[in-house]
C-alpha cells in the first residue's frame, strides 16, 4: 500500500519544503502561502486516519502544536491558528489511499510585514477561505521559510 502512496515517498525537492522534522512527524510550509505561515504536517508511517493514532505519535504532534503556535506567535505575530484534519482530497479518487495529515493556518488581526511586503488576513475572525491564492512572492516565501525553520529547530523552553 505504501508504495502507491506518494506521501509516503517525497521527492527532493518536495522535503526542501520540511520547517521541522521529528521523529514520527514532518511539518512542511504550504505552497500556497494564502494564510502567512501555513503548514502542513504528516504522519512519517502511512495511516489513514487520527484514531489510528498511537499515544506517543499523538504526545509528539501536541509538542509539534505547541512549537508551531509559538513560532507563529512571536515571529509572526498570529493571534491564533486554525487546525483542521481533513482528507477530502483522498477521497475524489475511485480507491482512496489517504494518508493522514494536518493543516495549519495562523491568523492575523495585524498586517504582517516580510521583506518590507506588508501582508493582511482579510478574513480575520471569520473561517478560512478554502480557495485563496498565494500571497507571498517566491523570495518572500523562501525568506518566511528560513526564519521559520531556524525558530523551530532552537532549543525549546
Ligand atoms: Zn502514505
Amino acid at each position: 500500500m505504501t508504495k502507491e502512496c506518494c506521501w509516503c515517498n517525497f521527492t527532493d525537492e518536495e522535503k526542501q519544503n520540511i520547517l521541522f522534522e521529528s521523529a514520527y512527524w514532518y511539518v512542511f510550509l504550504a505552497d500556497n502561502q494564502d494564510y502567512i505561515g501555513r503548514c502542513v504536517i504528516v504522519l512519517k508511517r502511512h495511516s489513514e486516519s487520527l484514531s489510528d493514532l498511537d499515544l506517543s505519535e499523538w504526545i509528539e504532534l501536541k509538542e509539534l502544536i505547541n512549537r508551531l503556535e509559538k513560532c507563529f506567535e512571536k515571529i509572526l505575530g498570529a493571534d491564533l491558528c486554525n487546525w483542521s484534519c481533513l482528507m477530502n482530497d483522498f477521497y475524489k479518487s475511485a480507491t482512496p489511499n489517504p494518508h493522514l495529515h494536518l493543516h495549519v493556518r495562523p491568523r492575523y488581526s495585524k498586517a504582517i510585514t516580510i521583506n518590507g511586503s506588508s501582508y493582511i488576513d482579510t478574513e480575520f475572525g471569520h473561517h478560512y477561505q478554502p480557495k485563496k491564492e498565494t500571497l507571498l512572492t517566491n523570495d518572500n516565501r523562501k525568506i518566511l521559510l528560513n526564519m521559520m525553520k531556524t525558530f523551530l529547530n532552537q532549543e525549546q523552553k
